[in-house]
């Protein structure tokens, strides 16, 4: 099935060309020179309360600069990445582009709450993983609590066991840890209870239809109640437009992060947020207005 998605995802680059193994190579040496020529960059996403509006973190998103082809979004090379081991110093780069970027952000006196940055399953099944953060936190000199770590329900259900372990050991150095996408795995519940996370993110599929479709209103609503029984944050993906916002918070929803409120965009265009001391989501006001 990873197979399949991965797959798709290659039609970014098979268009036009044989998807021949010499291709493929090419495609490799491309993302390999992408990492160490530093053609990667970074966006950030707001997270945004839904009771108070207030900024409470952003999602870090990687984005390929490329010299011919422009700016690739990551469902292009992410699944290459995993393939060839490139996720490997890929996710180093991300994770301390990342963590450098707040460390910069709070010594300007600029608090955008939590970094979450997203982890491939081949990622944090490395052995030392949490070492290797540790040591990106000490070359950067930031503290644990300002970074979060996502990653996918599929990937943590996958080896249950050994996420554990590793989830507890990330946990002790103070990092914050949420399950992304959601609804979309195979949960076992079991499982989930022993995850030491503090937040469960909802798929965007569930919430596209969230006002009109029945079946998405109730797993939604579920989702909801499973985290706050289990006292996690709870934060609905890809939140477009207002009545999805207004469903999600009369259903109590913790946060919401979409395009109603704004795009991902690179750390500057984020700044010019930044007003009288904290970032203006428009004074609770759902819509975060983008300046000219
Ligand atoms: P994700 O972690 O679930 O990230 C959310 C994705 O939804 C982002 O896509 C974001 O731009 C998009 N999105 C946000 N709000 C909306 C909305 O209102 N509507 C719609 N239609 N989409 C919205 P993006 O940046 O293309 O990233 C796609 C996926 O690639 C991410 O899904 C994540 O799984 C992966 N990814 C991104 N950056 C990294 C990274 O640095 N490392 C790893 N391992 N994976 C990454
Ligand atoms: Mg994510
Ligand atoms: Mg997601
Ligand atoms: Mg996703």
């Amino acid at each position: 099935k990873a197979k399949e998605a991965g797959k798709n995802n290659y039609q970014f680059y098979t268009r036009g060309m044989n998807a021949t193994a010499v291709n493929y190579l090419l495609l490799e040496n491309d993302l390999r020179r992408a990492i160490e020529q530093d053609q990667l960059s970074m966006y950030y996403q707001p997270q945004i309360d839904l009771q108070t509006g207030s900024l409470m973190g952003v999602e870090a998103l990687v984005r390929w600069q490329h010299p011919e082809r422009g700016l690739i979004g990551p469902i292009n090379f992410i699944s290459l990445a995993e393939e060839t081991g490139l996720i490997v110093p890929l996710g180093e780069w991300v994770l301390r582009a990342a963590c450098q970027q707040q460390k910069t952000w709070l010594q300007a006196g600029k608090y955008v709450g939590k970094v979450a940055v997203n982890l491939s399953a081949r990622q944090f099944r490395q052995q030392r993983f949490a070492e290797r953060i540790a040591d990106i936190l000490t070359e950067t000199e930031l503290p644990a609590k300002y970074l979060e770590l996502e990653i996918t329900e599929s990937s943590a259900m996958e080896h249950a066991g050994e996420t554990i372990n590793m989830l507890n050991l990330l946990n002790q150095m103070g990092l914050s840890l949420a399950i992304d996408d959601f609804g979309t795995g195979y949960s076992s519940l079991a499982y989930l209870k022993r995850f030491p996370i503090q937040k469960l993110k909802i798929d965007r599929s569930f919430i596209s239809d969230i006002y009109t479709d029945q079946n998405d209103a109730s797993i939604a609503r579920s989702i909801i109640g499973l985290a706050h029984n289990m006292m996690l944050n709870v934060v609905a993906e890809g939140v477009e437009d207002t009545n999805q916002a207004e469903w999600l918070r009369r259903q109590g929803c913790d946060q919401a992060q979409g395009f109603l409120y704004a795009q991902p965009m690179p750390a500057g265009r984020l700044e010019s947020f930044f007003k009288g001391g904290t970032f203006s989501i428009n004074n609770n006001v759902v819509k975060l207005e983008l300046p000219a």
